[in-house]
């Protein structure tokens, strides 16, 4: 074996790259096809913030800020977050590069070797890899067919396996789903009698399509258990500006500081600012996006649906998630033909994990145009 490749670390020798960029690599090969890959929306990020960007460079806001980033920033997230019923106080905010410091942040300051994870058995990649990476050990937990939380699962798998920390991520990377009242309840329910620390990913709480917004981070009495992880990217179409935020009570943010100081120091500083000003100012933006997802979405399930997948409704987020299970092909086998027959490429369902299988990841961050003439290609090929 190659020499330097003994030298590479174990953990990391362990991952493989995501199967979202590995499939998106291959489009390269196919120069006509049309790419409904990425998580990347395809709007402009608003023009306030590209202006305050730009006035903070000239102004000369190009140092370092303090390790959690700006006050004026911190205070307006508590106040973004208070809209949802979500309290924290600037204190309990760390701004991060993009929400994937914040989830290797978290991950670093919890995790011993071998420790637990329990991780939805469908779910954005990162998760899993992530904990690798630390020589974390991954539990999965099964989800419903709707892609709610399988609660037998889970609570078998708490008592059974012992896991530290605990991933929820509503709205869903990839499934679309959001979390009920109901289940919000329940999963409390299950922090508060369980010694568990619960990470929720709510990087989509801006894409949630009813105006009723859940999370687990609602609850008062088990904030001592519970961390956010979320960002701007998706938020304000910002996913090359890279930046997120964190949420923890003092006992955790004091360690997770640490891991966030030696490997960032601080976020993007110019890139705080302008955030400071979208919140303020470009939240009708927001809304705009929020409004377009929804027409897409309409149109895409509609058609889909026609075409004889079988899905669910998404409630948020960009993604869509239909079983491909009728067609009598793998995951891979109908992305890999889609992709050299139709000139259509999307995600295959198991790039997400263990449940994956049967199932493709469509994003609808694409233009209407872009979407009309893949579903034109898709119902050639079916
Ligand atoms: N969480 C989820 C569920 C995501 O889908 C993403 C990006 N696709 C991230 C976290 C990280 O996003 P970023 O680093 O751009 O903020």
């Amino acid at each position: 074996m190659d020499n330097t490749c003994n030298k590479v670390s174990d953990n990391v020798k362990n991952i493989e790259i995501s199967g979202i960029r590995k499939f998106y690599n291959k489009i390269a090969n196919y120069p006509d096809a049309i790419s409904l890959t990425l998580g990347q929306p395809d709007f402009d990020v608003p023009l306030k913030i590209k202006n305050e960007i730009i006035a903070s460079i000239n102004s000369n806001k190009t140092t370092y800020t303090s390790n959690a980033g700006i006050i004026e920033l911190r205070e307006e997230i508590c106040k973004y977050l208070s809209s949802f019923n979500i309290k924290y106080n600037p204190e309990e905010v760390c701004l991060t590069v993009g929400g994937s410091e914040a989830l290797m942040d978290v991950f670093m300051a919890f995790l011993n070797p071998d420790d637990k994870v329990l991780i939805p058995a469908i779910a954005y990649p990162a998760y899993e890899s992530c904990v690798k990476l630390i020589g974390g050990r991954i539990v999965n937990y099964e989800l419903n067919n709707d892609f709610s939380i399988n609660f037998d699962s889970l609570v078998k798998k708490i008592e059974e396996e012992k896991p530290k920390l605990m991933v929820v991520s509503y709205p869903s990377n990839p499934t679309g789903a959001v979390l009920s009242k109901d289940d919000s309840i329940k999963l409390h329910d299950i922090v508060r009698e369980n010694d568990i620390i619960l990470i929720s990913d709510e990087i989509y709480s801006s894409l949630c399509f009813s105006t009723d917004y859940y999370s687990i981070s609602q609850f008062e009495d088990i904030k001592s258990k519970v961390i956010i992880v979320s960002g701007f990217s998706k938020m304000f179409s910002m996913t090359g500006l890279r930046l997120g935020f964190l949420c923890a009570e003092k006992q955790y943010m004091d360690s997770i500081m640490k891991v966030h100081q030696y490997n960032v120091s601080c976020a993007p500083s110019i890139v705080q600012w302008g955030a400071y000003v979208g919140l303020k100012e470009c939240m009708e933006d927001v809304e705009y996006m929020k409004n377009e997802f929804i027409k897409r979405r309409d149109y895409l399930y509609n058609e889909l649906k026609n075409l004889g997948f079988e899905m669910h409704m998404p409630e948020g987020a960009f993604y869509m998630f239909p079983s491909i299970k009728a067609f009598n092909m793998s995951s891979d086998e109908f992305c890999e033909r889609l992709l050299k027959e139709a000139g259509v490429a999307i995600v295959p369902g198991t790039a997400f994990g263990t449940g994956g299988e049967g199932y493709i990841r469509i994003s609808y961050a694409y233009s209407m145009n872009q979407l009309e003439e893949c579903v034109n290609r898709i119902k050639r090929f079916l």
